[in-house]
């Protein structure tokens, strides 16, 4: 393919991004979690497009990206438990895994067949944007190749999917930094897929309870014939250096990623803000395996499990698993 255009985040450049989607083209573009791989989710060839540039296995379902809550309604079914977390946190962080409405137009491969489609409401001005000139729904994984590093900055697309997909719209770094939260809701039960940048304790203050666990049943058995979502894959947000965590300090030779006070050098939030730290993982990851080597290690100092900082030590702990 030819080079990866560029796009600036305003209206030509929307509009561009539009109609190469319409096109049935990959666009990548940011959201506030991290940026996403986008194609027309009615377009089976699209579709099929995202988890070739990816290289993503098929049995992995895509979230579909979509304006607001009306244009969710038209391809899901929710439950009153769904339509209290929607009103509650769309736009935003929050994907909701709901029954498929028949007849929603989806291409099959976005849901990997299953009776289920993944929903987000970006609140990303630019993604927002983008929605808007292209007026349908948008697959969009994350723009990484599968199993690594999740991009939060155009150009870490660009290191990873440049030459492969049509174009990016560069909007800046991210704010959140980290992907959407995950919740699947089946009648009244609301279970946890994938911690992330909707903490769990503002999910429990609108439900009244945290939301159940996933079953961990096929999650560190190696490769689950279908996980439910990728955070269920032990090894996922893979840098190519090991990892050690919960590090004091960096031994000789190490590459080192702080939090709060502690050893000099890259450090994810030096105040101990783990809204800070979610934002800056992904970058200090990519500068730390560069400087680390590919037979290189990393040693990331402890990160609280609390708010944010679940989804934190969650990727955390997927790129420090014994990968594939
Ligand atoms: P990514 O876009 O790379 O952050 O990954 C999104 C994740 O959402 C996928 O890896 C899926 O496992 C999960 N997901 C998407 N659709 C469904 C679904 N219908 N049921 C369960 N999980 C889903
Ligand atoms: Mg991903």
């Amino acid at each position: 393919m030819a080079d990866t255009l560029v796009l600036a985040p305003d209206r030509a450049g929307l509009a561009a991004a539009a109609r190469l989607l319409a096109a049935g083209g990959l666009v990548a573009f940011p959201t506030e979690t991290v940026y996403g791989l986008g194609a027309d989710a009615r377009n089976d060839r699209a579709v099929a497009a995202v988890f070739a540039a990816k290289g993503r296995p098929r049995f992995n379902p895509l979230i579909v990206h979509v304006a607001d809550a009306a244009a969710a309604v038209a391809l899901a079914v929710f439950p009153a438990a769904a339509g209290r977390l929607a009103a509650a946190f769309w736009p935003g962080p929050l994907t909701l895994v709901l029954p498929l409405r028949p007849g929603a137009g989806l291409s099959g491969l976005v849901t990997a067949g299953l009776p289920t489609v993944a929903l987000r409401v970006p609140a990303h001005p630019v993604a927002q944007g983008l929605l808007a000139a292209f007026g349908g729904p948008v697959a969009a994984p994350s723009a990484n190749p599968s199993g690594r590093i999740s991009p939060t900055r155009a150009a870490h697309v660009l290191a990873g999917l440049g030459g492969r997909i049509a174009a990016v719209i560069d909007g800046g770094p991210c704010a959140v930094g980290l992907e959407s939260t995950i919740l699947a809701v089946e009648a009244d039960r609301v279970t946890l897929l994938r911690p992330g940048g909707l903490p769990a304790e503002a999910i429990a203050a609108v439900l009244g309870h945290p939301p159940a666990a996933a079953s961990p049943a096929a999650a560190d058995a190696g490769a689950p014939a279908r996980p439910q979502a990728p955070g269920q894959l032990a090894s996922h947000y893979a840098p190519a250096a090991r990892l050690r965590l919960d590090a004091a300090a960096p031994r000789p030779g190490e590459a080192w990623i702080g939090f709060g006070p502690g050893p000099a050098g890259p450090n994810l939030s030096p105040a101990g803000e783990l809204a800070e730290a979610a934002a800056n993982l992904f970058q200090l990851l990519r500068e730390a395996d560069d400087a680390a080597g590919p037979d290189g290690c990393i040693a990331v100092a402890p990160v609280p499990d609390k708010g944010l900082g679940r989804a934190i030590n969650d990727r955390l702990r997927r790129a420090a698993a014994p990968r594939p």
